[in-house]
C-alpha cells in the first residue's frame, strides 16, 4: 500500500471547558448527546382556526399528562417538598389567562398553533431574560420549556427519557423535568452549555445525587455520542477526549474526593470550634424549601440567610400572610432550636414589575429595602408573617441593601406597627424577635457602627458589597474577570465591618459567597467573624477547617493578609496556606481559578 493511500486518523485531542460546579462529584463515562434545538416552527395562515384551537388543546393535555408524570416520578424520587417545582410549569400550562391570550391570537391572526405559541411564548422568556435577575432567567427557562413540550406535542413527537448504559448527558440546557426523566436511567452525570448552580435543574441534580457541571457554553459543540467525558462538578470542569494519563488523574481523584467527602459528613454534627476553643456559628443560606432536609446532615447551626424573595417570584403572585406563615414556619422547624434569619424581599425595579417597570440602572435603583420602604403594604404583611412563625421557633429579621440609618429607622417602626397589629389580634409571637442588616453598600459599612445601634446583628454581603466597592456590575460577563472579593478593598472593609459591629457590640455575620469559600475561612474567621451562611453543601467543608484551626494564629494570619496590597500576594498566600495544611480540601473543593 503506497502511502498515500495511508489514512492516519487523528487522535482524539483532549479538550477541558471550565463552567460552573452545580452538583459535586466526579463521573468517568461516555457521552450521550441530548440534542434539543430541532423544533423548527413556521408561520402558516389557516382557513379554519377552529381546526388549530383543537390542536392547541390536545397539545396542551397531552403536556400536562407527560408533566404531571414527571411531577409523580419527582415525588417518588426526590420527596414532595423537592416536587413542587414542577408544580409552577404545570400552572404554565393551566393558566386560564395566559393560554385565553393564545386563542385569541390564533383565532384573529388566522396563523397556526404552533406559531402562534411560539411567539407568545417567547416574548415573555425574552422579557424575563433581560431582567438580568438569576430567578427570573430560571422562570424564563420553565416557560421555555413549556413552549418546547406543546411544539413537541403539536408536532405529535414523542419524549425521548429512555436509553441503554450509564452515559453522562450532554445537552443545551437542563430542565428540572430533564434532571428527573433522566434519573430513571443509570445517568453518570450531566453536563451543559447554559444555566448556574443555582437553577432548580442544578438544585434537583444536587439532591438526586448526580454530578453536574452547567454554563460551559460550546460542551454540545465539541462533543458526539459515544466519545470519553470527564466530569468534575467540584470544580465545574469537563475533559473531553481524556487521555490515559488524565484518566488516572481522576479516577485517584474521584476515590480521594468520595473518601474526604464520607469523612467530613461523618464529622458535620459536631460544633465549629476552634482549637483553642473560639466557637462561631456555622450556617446555610437557602432560597428554596427542597434545600431544608440537607441542613441537619450538613451540619447547619441555623439558616442564616433565607431568601425570600424566589416566594413571589417563583408563584407569579406575592403570597399573603398567612402562605408566607405556612412556608418560613417548615424552615423553622427544620432547624429548630436553631434559628432562622429571614431576610425581607429583596427585589426591585424591573425585576419586580416585569414589563411595565424598567430603569437604567437596576443595580443602583429601586431595590431591597428603598422598594419596601415604599411597599409598606408588603412589608407589613412580611413582617406579620415572620412574627407569627416566631412563636413556633426562633426566627430574625434582616434587611436587605440598606444605604443609611434612616432606611433602619423606618423599618423599625413599620416593624412596631406590625407587631402592634398583631397585638390587637391577640396574636403570639417572639416580643424580643431580633433584627439584622445587611452590610452590602460602602456607605452602610462606613457607617456600619452607627447602623448597629439600631440593630441586633450585621450581616456582611460580600456579592453586592465587592459590586459596589469596585463598580463591577456582579451579572455583566464583560467585566467579570475584575470581580474579585480577594481585593485588599473588600478585605479591609470587612474587617472595619467586624470592628465597628463589634465596637457597638453587635454579632458580625457573613452571607455573601465569600463565606462559603474554603480560600478564605482561616482569613475571616481571624478576623473575627462571628458567624459564617453559606450554600448547605460547603458547611462540613467550612466546619472542618475552623475546628482545625487555631484562632491566635487564624489572627495573625489576617493581620498579615490586611496589610498587603495586591490580590495576587494575599491569593497566594491564601492557597499556600490552604494547601499545606488541608491539601485534601485544597484540592477537592476550590474552582480552577483558584489554584495554579
Ligand atoms: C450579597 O449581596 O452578598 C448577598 C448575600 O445577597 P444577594 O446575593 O442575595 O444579593
Ligand atoms: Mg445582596
Amino acid at each position: 500500500m503506497s502511502s498515500e493511500h495511508v489514512v492516519v486518523p487523528d487522535a482524539a485531542e483532549e479538550i477541558v471547558l471550565r463552567g460552573i460546579g452545580a452538583s459535586p462529584g466526579i463521573a468517568i463515562g461516555k457521552v450521550l448527546l441530548l440534542e434539543k434545538d430541532g423544533i423548527v416552527v413556521e408561520e402558516r395562515g389557516v382557513d379554519n382556526p377552529a381546526v388549530e384551537l383543537e390542536r392547541l388543546q390536545k397539545a396542551i393535555d397531552r403536556s400536562n399528562y407527560e408533566l404531571e408524570k414527571i411531577y409523580h416520578t419527582a415525588r417518588e424520587k426526590i420527596g414532595d417538598e423537592k416536587a413542587r417545582i414542577f408544580e409552577a410549569q404545570l400552572l404554565i400550562l393551566s393558566d386560564p389567562v395566559f393560554l385565553e391570550e393564545v386563542k385569541k391570537k390564533i383565532v384573529k391572526s388566522r396563523k397556526n398553533a404552533e406559531f402562534v405559541v411560539s411567539t407568545e411564548f417567547s416574548k415573555q422568556v425574552e422579557q424575563l431574560k433581560r431582567s438580568g435577575n438569576e430567578l427570573f432567567k430560571q422562570r424564563a427557562m420553565e416557560i421555555d420549556d413549556s413552549k418546547n413540550r406543546i411544539l413537541r406535542n403539536l408536532a405529535e413527537a414523542k419524549l425521548k427519557s429512555r436509553f441503554e448504559g450509564t452515559p453522562i448527558v450532554v445537552t443545551s440546557e437542563f430542565t428540572p423535568a430533564d434532571a428527573v426523566l433522566l434519573s430513571r436511567n443509570q445517568v453518570l452525570g450531566y453536563v451543559s452549555d447554559y444555566g448556574g448552580a443555582r437553577s432548580h435543574a442544578s438544585i434537583l441534580s444536587r439532591s438526586l445525587g448526580i454530578p453536574a457541571v452547567v454554563g460551559l457554553k460550546e460542551a454540545t459543540k465539541h462533543v458526539k455520542d459515544g466519545v470519553d467525558l470527564i466530569l468534575d462538578g467540584y470544580r465545574g470542569i469537563i475533559v473531553i477526549n481524556p487521555s490515559e494519563g488524565t484518566l488516572k488523574k481522576f479516577r485517584d481523584r474521584k476515590q480521594w474526593c468520595e473518601q474526604l467527602d464520607t469523612e467530613l459528613m461523618t464529622e458535620a454534627g459536631k460544633p465549629a470550634l476552634t482549637t483553642d476553643g473560639r466557637r462561631v456559628s456555622v450556617e446555610a443560606n437557602i432560597e428554596l424549601l427542597e434545600e431544608l432536609p440537607l441542613l441537619r446532615p450538613h451540619g447547619a447551626d441555623g439558616i442564616g440567610l433565607f431568601r425570600t424573595e424566589p416566594l413571589i417570584i417563583d408563584s407569579d403572585s406575592i403570597p399573603d400572610e398567612m402562605e408566607q406563615a405556612d412556608i418560613f414556619r417548615q424552615a423553622v422547624e427544620a432547624v429548630e432550636p436553631n434559628a432562622v434569619i429571614f431576610r425581607t424581599f429583596d427585589i426591585g425595579g424591573d425585576k419586580m414589575f416585569v414589563g411595565n417597570h424598567s430603569e437604567q440602572n437596576p443595580f443602583l435603583g429601586w431595590r431591597g429595602i428603598r422598594m419596601m420602604l415604599d411597599r409598606p403594604d408588603l412589608l407589613r404583611e412580611q413582617f406579620r408573617a415572620i412574627l407569627r412563625t416566631s412563636a413556633f421557633g426562633k426566627c430574625k429579621i434582616m434587611y436587605p441593601m440598606v444605604a443609611t440609618d434612616e432606611e433602619v429607622i423606618r423599618a423599625n417602626e413599620f416593624l412596631e406597627e406590625a407587631k402592634k397589629s398583631l397585638d390587637a389580634e391577640e396574636v403570639k409571637y417572639d416580643k424580643n424577635i431580633e433584627v439584622g442588616v445587611m452590610i452590602e453598600i460602602p456607605s452602610a459599612a462606613l457607617m456600619s457602627k452607627e447602623i448597629a445601634r439600631h440593630v441586633g446583628f450585621l450581616s456582611i454581603g460580600t456579592n453586592d458589597l465587592t459590586q459596589y466597592l469596585l463598580a463591577v456590575d456582579r451579572t455583566n460577563e464583560l467585566v467579570a474577570h475584575m470581580f474579585e472579593e480577594f481585593h485588599p478593598a473588600v478585605l479591609r472593609t470587612i474587617k472595619f465591618v467586624i470592628d465597628a459591629g463589634h465596637d457597638a457590640g453587635v454579632k458580625v455575620a457573613m452571607c455573601g459567597e465569600m463565606a462559603g469559600n474554603p480560600l478564605a475561612t482561616v482569613m475571616l474567621l481571624g478576623m473575627g467573624l462571628d458567624e459564617f451562611s453559606a450554600v448547605s453543601s460547603m458547611l462540613p467543608v467550612l466546619k472542618k477547617i475552623i475546628r482545625s484551626t487555631n484562632y491566635k494564629s487564624a489572627r495573625k494570619f489576617a493581620r498579615q493578609l490586611l496589610k498587603m496590597e495586591s490580590v495576587d500576594e494575599i491569593k497566594k498566600s491564601l492557597s499556600d496556606y490552604l494547601k499545606t495544611r488541608f491539601e485534601r480540601i485544597y484540592f477537592t473543593t476550590l474552582s480552577e481559578g483558584d489554584i495554579e
